[in-house]
Order: structure tokens, then C-alpha cells, then sequence
């Protein structure tokens, strides 16, 4: 007999990672619609790294971004 258990706590699971809110990369960029979500303290955020979201009115404006990339229009979303 085989018991699957799954637990769904509304997190990421596969390719997450944590990445520091003051690293300038896509992840912690205001202008990124890609889902992020930053620690008590915002200090981290958690991102799937397999994810992409647009980049809406920065630098590659309308395109599909990875959580890792970057460019020089990055602003800071997630403030301490
Ligand atoms: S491409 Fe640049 S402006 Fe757009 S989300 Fe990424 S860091 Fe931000």
C-alpha cells in the first residue's frame, strides 16, 4: 500500500530561490509582473526560478523576463 500526502502551503516549490531584495536583478525589480514574494522584513525575496514575467515600462519593456536577469532601468521594489 502506497499513501501520497501532498501539502499545498501556497508557496513555491520547484525552482525556488531566494535571492536578497537589494540585488538588482529582475526578481526584486519594481517594473517586474513576475510573482515575488518578500520575507517579513524584506530582506528576501522568494522567486521560481523556471518563472518568467513581463517587464512592464522598464528597460526590456512588454518582453517575458527570468527572475535573474537584469538591466540598467532596475529599481528597487521591495523596500526595508
Ligand atoms: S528588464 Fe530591467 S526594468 Fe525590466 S524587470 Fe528586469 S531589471 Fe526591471
Amino acid at each position: 500500500m502506497c499513501i501520497l500526502i501532498v501539502i499545498y502551503k501556497g508557496d513555491f516549490v520547484m525552482g525556488q530561490t531566494t535571492v536578497p531584495t537589494n540585488w538588482k536583478n529582475c526578481a526584486t525589480c519594481t517594473h517586474w509582473c513576475g510573482r515575488a514574494i518578500a520575507d517579513a522584513f524584506c530582506s528576501n525575496v522568494k522567486v521560481d526560478s523556471n518563472e518568467k514575467g513581463k517587464c512592464a515600462g522598464g528597460g526590456f519593456n512588454g518582453a517575458e523576463m527570468p527572475p535573474m536577469a537584469s538591466c540598467s532601468k532596475w529599481q528597487q521594489r521591495f523596500k526595508k
